[in-house]
């Protein structure tokens, strides 16, 4: 039987390495919706290749591209925010959520509201609308499965395991392009420099979030809703080499780990085919090339993001989604050259200082409180001094 699967972000890293798997597995799969936001062309192109239902531009003004790029296909052209949500309403079997950012949040919430399952790659909504889309998932009745390398490990060191015999939760992290730089070379770097992971190819949000380890910041509160264990059992250590994905450790002292190379397709194939396995092209584990896995602990220091993460997912509220609301907003300034590397980290902590409403009580609430805190992270990076 074929599973239908909808791909939210198709054009991104993580769409295309989901339809990477797709392309190795035809048989097994068929496609129903595929989303981008302006990229017509090459969304287009996959919509032909995959003979996907339907294609959508989050981009209105990217419509007419799009319709003229399918002319001749079978593939419906769509776009707009509703149609996004119309799209992840479709009904798929399984939909990948891989928009970048908050943005994502709308379709992401609407595919958990239909009911059924999704691979969820897109931390930004779950950080910041964590307990709604979590009371979601258990009104609706959705298997959420996660696809970040650190929470699918974790959900496989889990399997057969039970939360409450968990002693502790290890997230490793690679400590980014910058994990021997001192704060003075860090002030100096640019934007070429932070997209430059040294394991991990991804977009380029991601990517800056890894130099600032604000990625593992917001992977910690991702954890904290995903497998609710209390943020005292939540760790963190960096691991430069990438093998070691996450570790459970039961109450037995017993600790299980997820090994793999560096390789999105490796986790995203476990939830494609979960709860079975697929074959992948990925490069086997060779230990004994790679001959030392080193770990240390995380400087919060140099990289402050990573206390601001815990502190606001143990204020819990709104702190998630205003953190999450000014890192988006710095990381975009930051890439377009306005602001500087260590900015991101103080714009977000100040626009936490300066901004606390009540707890998000809908969608709704949720996107007044994400819009406002990017007006106030915004109005903060004007008067940096530096800020062009
Ligand atoms: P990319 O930047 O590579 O891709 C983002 C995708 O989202 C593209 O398809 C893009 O379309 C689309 N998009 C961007 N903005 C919008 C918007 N406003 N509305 C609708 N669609 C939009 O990102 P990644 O694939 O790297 O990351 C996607 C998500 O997965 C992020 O949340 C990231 O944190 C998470 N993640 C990524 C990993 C990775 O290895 N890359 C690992 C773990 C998690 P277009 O091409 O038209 O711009």
């Amino acid at each position: 039987m074929t599973r239908s699967l909808s791909i939210f972000g198709a054009t991104g890293s993580v769409g295309l390495s989901t339809l990477d798997l797709v392309r190795q597995h035809r048989d097994k799969y068929r496609i129903v919706a595929l989303t981008a936001n302006g990229n017509a062309a090459d969304l287009a192109k996959l919509a032909r290749e995959f003979d996907a239902e339907i294609a959508v531009v989050a981009d209105e003004t990217a419509y007419a591209a799009l319709v003229e790029a399918l002319a001749g296909s079978s593939t419906k052209a769509a776009a707009g925010p509703v149609a996004l949500v119309e799209a992840a309403q479709m009904g798929a079997d399984w939909t990948m959520a891989a928009i970048v950012g908050c943005a994502g949040l709308p379709p992401t919430m609407a595919a958990i509201e239909a009911g059924k399952t999704v691979a969820l790659a897109n931390k930004e909504a779950l950080v910041s609308a964590g307990d709604l889309m979590m009371a979601a998932v258990e009104r609706s009745g959705a298997t959420l499965l996660p696809v970040d390398s650190e929470h699918n490990a974790i959900f496989q060191c889990l399997a057969g395991g039970h939360i409450d015999q968990v002693r502790k939760i290890t997230l490793t992290a690679s400590g980014g392009p910058f994990r021997t730089f001192s704060l003075d070379q860090m002030r100096a770097v640019t934007p070429a420099q932070a997209v430059a992971h040294p394991n991990w190819d991804m977009g380029a949000k991601i990517s800056v979030d890894s130099a600032t380890m604000m990625n593992k910041g917001l992977e910690l509160i991702e954890a904290h809703h995903l497998f609710p264990v209390g943020l005292d059992r939540l760790d963190i250590v960096v691991h430069p080499q990438s093998v070691i994905h996450s570790m459970v450790e039961y109450v037995d002292r017993s600790t299980l780990a997820q090994l793999g190379s560096p390789d999105m397709r490796i986790p995203i194939a476990s939830t494609l085919a979960w709860p079975a396995r697929i074959e992948t092209n990925s490069e086997p584990l060779d230990l004994a090339r790679i001959s030392k896995l080193e770990f240390e602990a995380p400087d919060l220091v140099r990289f402050p993001a990573l206390q601001l993460a815990r502190t606001s997912a143990e204020q819990g509220g709104a702190a998630p989604a205003i953190l999450n609301a000014a890192n988006e907003v710095a990381v975009a300034a930051f890439l377009n050259g306005q602001i500087g590397f260590l900015d991101i980290a103080n714009v977000v902590s100040s626009t936490l200082d300066g901004y606390s409403p009540n707890a998000p009580h809908s969608l709704e609430h949720l996107f007044s409180i994400d819009a406002a805190a990017r007006s106030h992270a915004k109005s903060l990076m004007e008067k940096l001094p530096h800020a062009a």
